[in-house]
């Protein structure tokens, strides 16, 4: 039986999706969807760190 339509996107987490509104109604809450979208980012940026070298990070006129 499928159940992956009721539960949350979250990978790590199995709750049924119920509080999340929004861009976050396919998590059990808004703050699950958060931390999903955190993990992402965060995998991002390592591999764009990565990519680019560590040359950029002395680099103050960056911002
Ligand atoms: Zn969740």
């Amino acid at each position: 039986m499928a159940q992956s339509d009721d539960t949350c996107k979250r990978s790590t987490c199995s709750k049924p999706r119920q509080g999340g509104t929004g861009q976050y109604s396919a998590f059990c809450s808004t703050e699950c969807g958060l931390k999903h979208e955190h993990v992402k980012a965060d995998a991002r940026d390592a591999r764009r760190d990565a990519e680019r070298g560590s040359r950029d990070r002395h680099n103050p006129r960056r911002f």
